[in-house]
């Protein structure tokens, strides 16, 4: 038989390289309970009506990259290709909506089927946070301040905070009357998806990263020339209320999001260092999709941040200590009375809190103890049969110069006293 292999853009996250993953979700998770922020899980199947109507088939999303299939009872279903729908799903039908504003975030795996490069995946990780039930400008800049403090804080340095506001429905609509009239006049420059997004989704042209298409768009109308008085003020709003924080940022009036029911604020974070995928977090307030998917009327904002291309930065950036989950404490053990004291041993100092590696398979003691080094552990726990006949363990330092020191096996609070340097 073949050698068996993941499927294209779906990749293994090995042991070696799980430390920095760890320490993100680690920071994400105290982050958010810093801030108020609840953690949300909700399945990564769904029915795939959620996303078309949530997302908008309009979308590359759900145009082209949903990963659909038919269970066994001909139901269409969808591995979740972001969070948002969902959360908004699961806040409707368990009523949290009634129970007043909701401050959530996630993280887990998305599905997307599109060309894997560089911090592109076709299964990649995001983690997000939704604000269900908040209108005030206020809410959008801290929902931003949450994103930004949690780059600086995990280490992510060189970022740039991009803005702008989409309006209202009938903002974006009047907006989009001028753009079509605008771009129709010179259709013959758009590159070909923008031709066709000129159809179906105008406001998306203005993502294309196609040159020509973007020198056209220097001389496009720009949305906020015809935001409401309203929605300008609302949008200024938020602009002070970053520059309070100090947050810088930057207005980008050709920022739009990929999702339909964006309104208002939208914004992405993104890094000079990661090439051609640069935006490591995007988000923005989306005030009708509550009710899009038949919820109450419900004013929201939220972000998202890829988890593959923050680890990239992070990866990248020079302070960044080797990070792997190092032991305690190796248990070098062989020999029949040893090997089962090694189990006790191991298990006993387990329930202590020490993180404690048992050498398995009695291998000869030269080649346990390359392992012991191996694995970074500042110390090793000797026991031999002769040992163990006697009830005692050696504790030997690994990394610095010193003395073993033997210890009672069942006196297990002395052993962790050496070990944890008590
Ligand atoms: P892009 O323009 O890069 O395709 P997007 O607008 O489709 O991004 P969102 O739907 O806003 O992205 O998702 C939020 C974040 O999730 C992105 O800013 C990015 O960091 C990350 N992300 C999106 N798609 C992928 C993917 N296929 N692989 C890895 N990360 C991704
Ligand atoms: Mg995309």
């Amino acid at each position: 038989m073949d050698k068996v292999q993941s499927l294209r853009g779906m990749v293994d996250l090995l042991p070696e390289s799980i430390g920095l993953w760890q320490r993100v979700e680690g920071t994400a998770q105290d982050h958010f309970r810093r801030s108020g922020v609840r953690e949300i899980r909700t399945p990564l199947l769904e029915p795939t009506h959620l996303f078309a109507r949530g997302i908008g088939e309009a979308t590359d999303v759900v145009g082209k990259e949903m990963y659909t299939f038919e269970d066994r009872s001909a139901r269409s279903c969808t591995l979740r290709p972001e969070g948002t729908a969902s959360v908004v799903r699961a806040a409707i039908q368990h009523g949290l909506l009634s129970q007043g504003p909701q401050r959530v975030w996630y993280s887990g795996p998305m599905f997307r089927y599109e060309r894997p490069q560089a911090g592109r995946q076709r299964q990649f990780h995001q983690i997000g946070l939704e604000f269900l039930g908040f209108d005030d400008p206020r809410s959008d800049v801290e929902a931003i301040a949450i994103a930004w403090d949690l780059l600086v804080e995990l280490g992510v340095g060189d970022l740039t905070l991009e803005l702008n506001s989409l309006g209202t429905t009938e903002d974006r609509a009047r907006y989009r009357s001028e753009l079509v009239t605008y771009l129709s006049a010179h259709r013959a420059r758009l590159d070909p998806d923008s031709r066709e997004r000129l159809e179906r989704n105008p406001l998306r042209v203005l993502d294309s990263k196609d040159s020509e298409t973007q020198a056209l768009l220097q001389q496009a109308p720009s949305l906020l020339d015809v935001l409401a008085p309203s929605s300008r003020q609302r949008f200024d709003l938020v602009l002070e209320g970053l520059s309070a924080l100090q947050i810088p940022f930057t207005f980008n009036p050709r920022l739009v999001r990929g999702l339909d029911y964006y309104s208002h604020t939208a914004f992405e974070i993104t890094s000079t260092k990661l090439g051609a995928q640069a935006t490591v977090c995007g988000g923005g307030r989306y005030d009708g999709l509550v009710e899009l998917l038949s919820g109450p009327p419900t004013p929201a904002i939220g972000w998202a941040l890829g988890m593959e291309r923050l680890i990239l930065l992070l990866a990248q950036s020079a302070q960044q200590e080797k990070l792997g989950p190092v032991p305690d404490l190796y248990v070098v053990n062989r020999g029949d009375l040893a090997q089962s004291s090694a189990l006790l041993l191991a298990r006993g100092l387990r329930r202590l809190g020490l993180a404690v590696e048992l050498d398995p398979g009695g291998a000869a003691f030269a080649k346990q103890f390359k392992r012991a080094d191996r694995s970074g552990a500042p110390w090793a726990a000797v026991l031999g049969d002769a040992e163990a006949d006697l009830g005692l363990v050696t504790l030997k330092p690994l990394r610095v110069a010193g003395e073993p020191i033997s210890c009672s096996l069942v006196d297990l609070d002395a052993i962790r006293a050496v070990v944890g340097g008590l």
